[in-house]
């Protein structure tokens, strides 16, 4: 019989994704209501003393499958690896992080053992009555949530953006055996050769880690009313963020994007400036601990999901702040 969750916790390099350890948190809330257990299995190389950290963050048991062909991420070797786990371990419910590698390998290995999969969900949860894991996920654009189960097959897959989920507290009293799983891999199934790995050099920034955001919307007016944000920003020590009309119109990188189609973040301050919190912004801001709004107008949507509201002209605003910020921030420093 299919039992316990299994979590596909990625690393890179050797260094285990972020996700992986948000998808264990909620994996043990939902194998609390099932009476199962929260697997985390790692692919890689060399790789046993990486995967054993999971334990801290609240894996019961952490499996490998550990072979040099699986040093760095190829779709093949993954996909057949996984697939094997799957037929011999027979996990009730599987979820991967929907990152790039994750969007790839998980329609396969759901392909090949003939089962469902919910991508890019936002919530998960179990049902009281059917024991079967509820898939929320945007569908329509993002105008409706919609709940997915997957009755019939097993496993039960889903994928999840980073971010969307909370890591537990790392708790470094717990610890564990890590088990080995063996997959027969060779060079033969290799059917792409890595032939240079390219880092990319250009300082990424990475929103969903920075705790203070500065985010714009259409409301600042231009790609110059982002100079005025990274000024404020810069007095927070935090981000500049976007919605994702400031992203089409070329007046930042896509990679600031907040939202369904961009990153979910939850910082503990987000200053929302002329965003119109719009459901496919809202989806990837809404778990910041503190939200500002800064809009002209009054019955704007973002304001339903703020914890403070000011109503005027950011333009006329944002550089009060900031003159306030340097002038507190100058007053510390002395
Ligand atoms: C499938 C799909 C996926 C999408 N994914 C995303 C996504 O990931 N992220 C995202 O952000 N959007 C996404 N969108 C787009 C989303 O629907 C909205 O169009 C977008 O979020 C609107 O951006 P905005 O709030 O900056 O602009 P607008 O909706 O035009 O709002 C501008 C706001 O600024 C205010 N304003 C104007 N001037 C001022 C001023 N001087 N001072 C103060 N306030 C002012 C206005 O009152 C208004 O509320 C998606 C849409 C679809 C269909």
């Amino acid at each position: 019989m299919s039992k316990d969750i299994y979590v596909i916790a990625e690393q890179r390099d050797g260094v285990l994704a972020k996700v992986g350890k948000e998808l264990i948190g909620e994996a043990t809330k939902l194998a609390a209501d099932l009476g199962e257990k929260v697997v985390a299995v790692v692919l890689g190389s060399k790789i046993k003393e990486e995967a054993a950290k999971l334990y801290a963050y609240g894996a019961d048991e952490v499996v490998v499958i550990d072979n040099p062909v699986l040093k760095s991420y190829t779709t093949e070797p993954y996909a057949k690896a996984l697939t094997e786990l799957i037929a011999k371990c027979e996990p009730n419910i599987v979820l991967f992080g929907a990152t790039s590698i994750g969007r790839d390998l998980a329609p396969r290995v759901a392909g090949r053992v003939h089962t469902g999969l919910t991508a890019d969900c936002t919530g998960l949860a179990i049902d009281e009555e059917t024991k079967l894991l509820l898939m929320t996920r945007p569908a329509f654009g993002g105008n409706i949530m919609a709940t997915i189960v997957c009755k019939d097959y097993r496993p039960q897959m889903a994928t999840v953006r980073p971010g969307v989920m909370k890591a537990l507290e790392k708790d470094a009293s717990k610890t564990g055996e890590v088990k080995v799983l063996d997959v027969a891999l060779t060079a033969a199934d290799m059917n792409v050769e890595i032939l240079e790995e390219v880092k990319e050099t250009k300082k990424a920034v990475d929103i969903t880690e920075a705790k203070i955001l500065v985010s714009g919307g259409r409301g600042i007016g231009s790609a110059k009313g982002f100079d005025m944000l990274r000024e404020c920003a810069a007095e927070l020590g935090g981000e500049v963020a976007s919605s994702r009309s400031c992203v089409d119109a070329g007046w930042i990188e896509s990679d600031r994007q907040v939202g369904q189609t961009g990153k979910t973040v939850r910082p503990e301050l987000y200053i929302a400036c002329g965003i119109s919190g719009a459901i496919q912004h809202v989806a990837g801001m809404e778990n910041s601990e503190f939200v500002v709004s800064i809009n002209k107008n009054d019955t704007a949507a973002i304001f339903s999901v703020s914890d403070l509201g000011v109503v005027g002209d950011v333009n006329v605003i944002i550089p009060k702040l900031t003159e306030a910020l340097k002038k507190y921030n100058a007053e510390k420093n002395n």
